[in-house]
């Protein structure tokens, strides 16, 4: 596809788009007959008509992810088969690297660009790097004495779903597909209401890839009805998630009322970014700093959506980021030059707005943004915003804003930097500048994140865990071989060496 806005809109008009549920291999419509409407953020018109899944929908798919598991048709497969299949479901989403991108830009409102270079091409490494995995990890033989042998292997844990977010659509599922598949699991995922399209096509894919029927399932609809229902099913196994801490934490309510199956929770953040006094080149933080909390609409659990300035350096470093700001054009996502699209919704445009809004009254100063804009488009849009003058008690500095939104605060000592970027019940990610390693490192060790970025702003890549501390997550990691250990059970084979026989 050539990258301007005439030929990135021919190529979407002309993209067909899967609608219905996908369960045993099939597009089949929710049971009811009932669906939803997707809506293009970027218009707010209607994109596509998906079918409305309920409990009944949500039973098929499992039952028929457990008949799959059962026949051992994936998790008995050789581990050098299995590699096969997902390499080449990497290759057939890289084949279809235009159309998938364009999915996640209609239904999601993301650049083309970023899907183009970011979303797709991490996505088809993701798969990539867990399908070169599967034949390479070995189990373990215990240290035990002469008259016994102990094997130690990892098993899959048989039917395990997935409940993703909207910001990443296609990414998130691989984050999670990629190390329950190559692990031998079957799988039921439901993708965000607002964002199905992508997966849907993903499943499609990995069928045609050779993947055997069942083992992928995707069911879509309202996640507080199907999202419950797979968490809630006696027979899942296992339930990861993105998404808010607040579901997330009814997640593992539901897990304690059903069959206690695992839960895997990657949750919001506030994340902070660092400017120690020594920082490297304030051009270089400020297109860092910019980076961090507009990539992605500031939609994004790692959006460094706390900046963290010595106060000899705000005024300047301000002044920087200012101007970068300005380079991140809003606009229709289909243009290649846009580097903000809209917000996922109405609701969250105003949700965002609110927070600005509750900014301002609390006593904090709008420098740049601060308001919707492009309203003719019917769009959900917001300028980048930046706040001077954050208190560390307002709502603004406290609550994910999940937009493009960042708060200035500034210190004296590296301890009062420490204390204020660790002052938040979240632990996702975190940055820190500063041209000292040894510096680099007492911080980096002394910030309760996940992932803390030096010199930069990063998720690290996929050889490296993701993850929060404190309320960004609970019980292990998307990414790495890391990832492997929470879709497997671990089982001891415990063997009487029997003398005479
Ligand atoms: P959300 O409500 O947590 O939704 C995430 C996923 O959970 C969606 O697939 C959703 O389905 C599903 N879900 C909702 N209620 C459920 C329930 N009771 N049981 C099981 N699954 C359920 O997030 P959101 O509404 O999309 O966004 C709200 C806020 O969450 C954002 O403003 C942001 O702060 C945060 N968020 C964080 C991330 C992240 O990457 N950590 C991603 C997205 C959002 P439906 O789509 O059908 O509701
Ligand atoms: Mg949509």
């Amino acid at each position: 596809m050539k990258l301007d806005l005439k030929a990135t809109r021919a190529a979407a008009a002309k993209i067909k788009f899967r609608t219905k549920a996908f369960i045993d291999g099939k597009f089949v419509k929710a049971q009811s007959g009932r669906t939803y409407d997707s809506i293009n953020p970027a218009t707010g018109r209607v994109l596509a008509s998906i079918a409305a899944c309920d409990e009944a929908d949500v039973d098929k798919a499992v039952a028929a992810a457990r008949r799959s598991f059962e026949k051992g048709v994936w998790a008995k497969r050789p581990p050098s088969e299995r590699k096969r299949v997902l390499l080449q479901f990497a290759d057939l989403i890289e084949k279809h690297l235009d159309e998938l991108a364009l999915l996640d830009c209609l239904d999601a409102g993301k650049p083309i660009t970023d899907c183009l270079t970011m979303d797709l091409p991490d996505t088809v490494h993701c798969f990539r790097w867990h399908a070169e995995a599967v034949d390479k990890e070995y189990e373990r033989v215990a240290p035990t004495g002469p008259d016994n042998v102990a094997l130690i292997v990892r098993e899959p844990l048989g039917v395990v779903g997935a409940i993703l977010p909207w910001n990443f659509p296609i990414q998130m599922a691989a984050w999670k597909l990629g190390p329950m598949l190559a692990t031998g699991n079957s799988v039921v995922v439901k993708p965000a209401r607002q964002t199905s399209l992508s997966v849907l096509r993903l499943a499609e894919l990995a069928m045609e890839a050779g993947l055997p029927e069942g083992v992928l399932n995707v069911v879509t609809g309202d996640g507080s009805r199907i999202g419950a229902a797979l968490c809630r099913h006696m027979d899942v196994d296992a339930v990861a998630f993105t998404g808010s801490t607040e579901v997330g934490r009814q997640l593992l309510s539901y897990s304690a009322e059903s069959n206690l199956k695992r839960i895997v929770l990657e949750l919001g953040g506030k994340n902070p970014q660092v400017v120690l006094e020594d920082a490297p080149d304030l051009d270089y933080v400020a297109i860092q700093a910019c980076n961090s909390v507009f990539w992605n609409m500031g939609e994004n659990c790692s959006s460094g959506s706390r900046l963290i300035v010595h106060r000899k350096l705000k005024e300047r470093l301000l002044a920087k980021m200012i101007e970068v700001s300005r380079e991140w054009i809003v606009g229709d996502p289909l243009d290649p030059k846009t580097r903000i699209g809209p917000m996922i919704e109405r609701s969250h445009m105003e949700k965002v707005l609110g927070y600005i809004e509750s900014g301002r009254k609390e006593g904090a100063r709008v420098v740049i943004g601060g308001k919707r804009t492009l309203e003719r488009t019917g769009g959900f849009f917001v300028e980048p915003t930046i706040f001077d003058d954050v208190r560390p008690t307002m709502t603004i500095a406290r609550e994910e804003i999940f937009g493009p939104v960042l708060s200035v605060f500034t210190f004296d000592t590296e301890a009062q930097a420490i204390t204020l970027a660790n002052d938040t019940p979240y632990g996702l990610t975190a940055s820190v500048y500063t041209r000292n390693v040894n510096t680099a490192h007492r911080v980096a060790r002394a910030l309760r994140a996940g992932t803390v970025s030096v010199n930069c702003f990063s998720e690290g890549d996929i050889t490296t865990p993701f993850g929060g501390f404190k309320q960004s997550g609970f019980f292990g990691r998307d990414k790495s071989i890391f990832a492997h250990h929470q879709y497997t059970e671990l089982k001891t084979v415990w063997m009487q060496l029997v003398q005479g026989t």
